[in-house]
Formats: C-alpha cells, structure tokens, sequence
C-alpha cells in the first residue's frame, strides 16, 4: 500500500563479506516484499569497506541506505588471533560507533527495530536502551542455528572437549554430530574463541526473534526446534518469532566478461568440476598439492579457484596475500592440465559458474551462502570444510539432505590425492553423483518455490514486517 506510513528499520552487520552479502540481500527482499519499510545498513569496518561490498551496494533501491562506521586498525588487533575473534573484537569497539549511529538516526527518524547479525549482537542490548525491537540475523543453516543456541546447554552436560565425545551428540531438531564437526569456535573450551562465542550465544535469547537464512523445506526438524526453543524462552508473543526467509543469495552478475566463464562456454553440460574456498578459505602446501594432483589423476575437467597457501584455514578471510597464487601449484601442473583445467586467481563470480550449463559439481568448503548457491542452482557437491561452522553444514550436506559426498582426511589431517580423484569421479561420473544429482534438483526446485509469490520464504519475510508493524504503537 503506497499510502501507507514508511516503517523505519536498522540492521548491523560485520566487516565480513559473506555476512554483509546475505544481510543486504535479505533487506532488498524485505523491501520488495514491505515498498514501505526503509532499511539503514550499518556495516562495522576493519580498516576499509570490503571492494566487493562496495560493489553490492551500488544496486540499491532507494529505500535501502547504509553508513560504514569509523574504522578499527587491523594492526590494533591481536595478530595471532583468529579471524572469527578480530572480527568479533572489532564490532566489540564498535559499539560505541553503532550506538552513535543509531542516535544520530533516531534524531531524525522513527526506527521501530533493530536487526544484528549473530556476530555483532551486542547491538541487541543497544535495541533494548533504545526502546527498539530486536532480531537477530543468521547468515547460517537452521541446523547451524540450533547447535548455536543449545551451545550453554552444552557447555553444562558436556565437561571433556567436545571432540573428545565418545558419541555422536544430539542436538534438537538436528541429525546427530561428532564433537569434531561442531563449529570451530567450540573446539578449545579454554580459548577466548569459545568465551566469544559462548557469550553470544546466551545473549541472543534476548531477541524477539531470529531471522535464518534458509528455507522450510529443506530444514524442517530444525525450524521446528528453533520454534520450540523460543516459545520456551520468550515471553513476548505467542508468535514463535523464527523465519525461515532464504535462500537469499547474491544474483547480481557483474563480471560479464571474465575469462572463465569464456572457457565455460566451450565446454559439455556438467562437465566442469568447480573448486572454490569461499571467500577467503586456504589450504596448507601440502594439502595443495594433493588437490592438485588429485584433480589432475581424476581426469575430470575443473576450474579452480587458487590462493596462496597458508598454515591457518581463514588464511585469507581479512585480506589475501600479495603472493601470485600459482608459483605455489606442483611444477608442471598447469602445463599438464593445459585445455582440461582452468585456474583462476582468489577471486571468481561464483554465482555465474555455478549457474553455467557446464558446471557439473562443485568442491565448496561448505560457507552456507556457497552451498545455498549451489542448491538454488541444482550443483551436487564434495563438501571439504575448512573453519567456522562449515563442518556443521557439510554433516547437513551429506547426512542429513544427502547432496554430498565427503572426502576422507588421513591420520594429519590431509585429504590425499586418490581420495580426492575417487570423491571426484563419483561425483561427477559415479552412481551416487547420480543419485545426488537426483536428489539436488528435487531441493533446487523447492529452494526456488519457497521465494514464489506464497512460497514460505515469502510468507515469512511477509509476517516478519507484519509482526513489527503489530508492535507499532503499542506501549
Ligand atoms: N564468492 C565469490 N567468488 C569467489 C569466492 C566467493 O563470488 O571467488 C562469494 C560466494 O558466491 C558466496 C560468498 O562469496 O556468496 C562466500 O560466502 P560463504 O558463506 O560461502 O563463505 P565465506 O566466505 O563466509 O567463508
């Protein structure tokens, strides 16, 4: 209704790309869905806004704004730490930014509520001295969600590491998990990682509800214990407050002409095996190696997506190194694969590979907006995860809905190179390929209902706006 009264909202993301991708994709359905609603995006930042951001936010509609807040020096951040906890310290000192942000825009603007990713939920207990209503924002898996929030429950049943449990755990609404494919940030319950998160974790029971991005139909068991879980902890409505909104993923293509997707052109429907780490995602030399030659012993053709090595798995989560990527391939790899593999330097449009004819299976290291990416666009993968929950999503991906297959690593923790031509090949060639294939188009074909005209995702972005709008007003 155009005649209706503009509803003012803010959200607060984290300086990192994946998360500030999903969020403004959310808020640019959230405006289709409400033409009246007005978003301000305020995005903390680590030294400057991210170039790919930026490119984001040059498409727009012109009820979306969006500030970047004075930024925080990378070299003021403890350098050995990871880069879950630099991210995290930094929206910490951005508090006081974000709470200035939202003064300066409540001196001129009626904000109702006030949505914050998982990482920067500090700003909740700002929504709350603000009189604002709060949400929280998951980037993650319903799955992912659940585990996040049964974490203090854990952290009191559990007293070993919880890679040290003898038993798959079970977590509500979720298919059971080995301790080791917790996320990342539960596996030293002495580090400042797990006190991070832990607080987190506690503090987003304080929300009126979660946003998640993911769809119904793929992750039932666990809405329904995300629904549970807030019914049980909240006081505030009968409206379990949990929306299912996704996927939300990045559609834009603006690398039109890049080479890869040139080479693509040229090649057999579903021949091309596609391998990417995210956004930041690396590898060790020697596990290098070992994907290198395995691609080459698996014979199948693939694009892949190389960066420099490193010895941390998030080696490039806040900046790639300067290092020409492919002085570290085997002597002799490019020459060899020369017309069966095409290497592309850190950074490649994603979304356009996946959604090319020729693409036929994708390595992901399991980034929720990658294996979203891939399900939208009907691409069965290996799962190889690396670093923050991506093992909780690859134990979704291939226990749970069944459209991976996962490598095994040896004794050191390295996938070697005849596991990862045989991962390959059934992927690829085999029968079980085939039957995720099957399995993978059936789960594309309900990602792509669930963002219909009366798909859930769109009934839930559709309740979302109605239930703030209910609060509107009310004392
Ligand atoms: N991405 C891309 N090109 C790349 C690497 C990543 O466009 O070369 C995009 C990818 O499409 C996805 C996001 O970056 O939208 C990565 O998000 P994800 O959650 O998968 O992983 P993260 O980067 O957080 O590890």
């Amino acid at each position: 209704d155009s005649m209706a009264k503009t509803t003012h909202i803010a959200v607060v993301s984290i300086p990192a790309f994946s998360h500030q991708a999903s969020i403004v994709e959310f808020c640019k359905r959230l405006v289709h869905v409400h033409h009246h609603f007005h978003v301000t995006c305020i995005f903390p930042t680590i030294d400057e806004p991210l170039p790919a951001t930026l490119t984001l936010l040059k498409s727009l509609p012109s009820n979306i704004n969006y500030t970047f807040l004075p930024p925080i020096n990378k070299r003021d951040l403890p350098q050995d730490a990871l880069s879950a906890v630099q991210i995290q310290l930094a929206v910490s000192q951005s508090v006081s930014s974000i709470k200035n942000a939202l003064g300066s825009l409540l001196s001129t603007t009626p904000l109702v509520a006030l949505i914050a990713d998982l990482f920067a939920n500090e700003a909740l207990e700002i929504a709350k001295e603000f009189n604002l209503l709060s949400y929280v924002y998951f980037p993650h898996s319903a799955m992912a969600v659940s585990v996040f929030l049964h974490l203090p429950a854990l952290h009191q049943q559990v007293s070993c590491e919880y890679r040290d449990h003898k038993e798959a755990i079970n977590i509500p609404g979720c298919v059971p998990i080995q301790g080791r494919d917790l996320p990342s940030h539960f596996q030293d319950r002495s580090s400042l990682a797990y006190k991070l998160i832990l607080d987190r974790c506690r503090r987003v029971s304080h929300a009126d509800g979660f946003i998640v991005n993911s769809f119904s139909k793929i992750e039932e068991s666990s809405e329904r214990a995300l629904q549970e879980h807030n019914r049980l902890s909240s006081n505030k409505s009968n409206n379990s407050g949990v929306y299912l909104i996704g996927p939300n993923v990045q559609t834009g293509s603006s690398d039109e002409g890049s080479e890869c997707v040139k080479w693509l052109e040229n090649q057999k429907a579903k021949s091309v095996f596609y391998v990417s780490f995210g956004s930041g995602g690396t590898l060790s030399q020697q596990q290098m190696n070992e994907l290198a030659f395995g691609l080459e012993l698996s014979g199948e053709k693939f694009l892949w997506v190389v960066r420099a090595p490193s010895d941390s798995a998030d080696g490039a989560y806040l900046g790639a190194s300067s290092d020409d990527p492919l002085q570290f391939l085997p002597n002799g790899f490019l020459e060899r694969t020369k017309g069966r593999g095409f290497v592309v330097r850190s950074w490649a449009p994603q979304t356009q590979i996946l959604g090319h004819v020729s693409t036929g299976g994708f390595l992901t290291h399991c980034g929720w907006n990658s294996a979203l990416e891939s399900i939208l666009l009907g691409v069965p993968m290996v799962a190889w995860p690396l670093f923050a929950e991506q093992r909780t999503n690859a134990v979704l991906l291939t226990e749970g809905v069944k459209v991976a297959l996962r490598p095994k690593f040896n004794d050191s923790g390295i996938a070697e190179r005849e596991e990862i031509a045989e991962v390959i090949k059934g992927l690829m060639v085999g029968e079980e390929g085939r039957l995720i294939r099957g399995r993978i188009e059936k789960l594309r074909d309900a990602a792509a209902e669930a963002l219909e005209e009366h798909g859930s995702s769109t009934r839930a972005l559709y309740q979302f706006g109605t239930q703030i709008e209910s609060f509107v007003g009310q004392p």
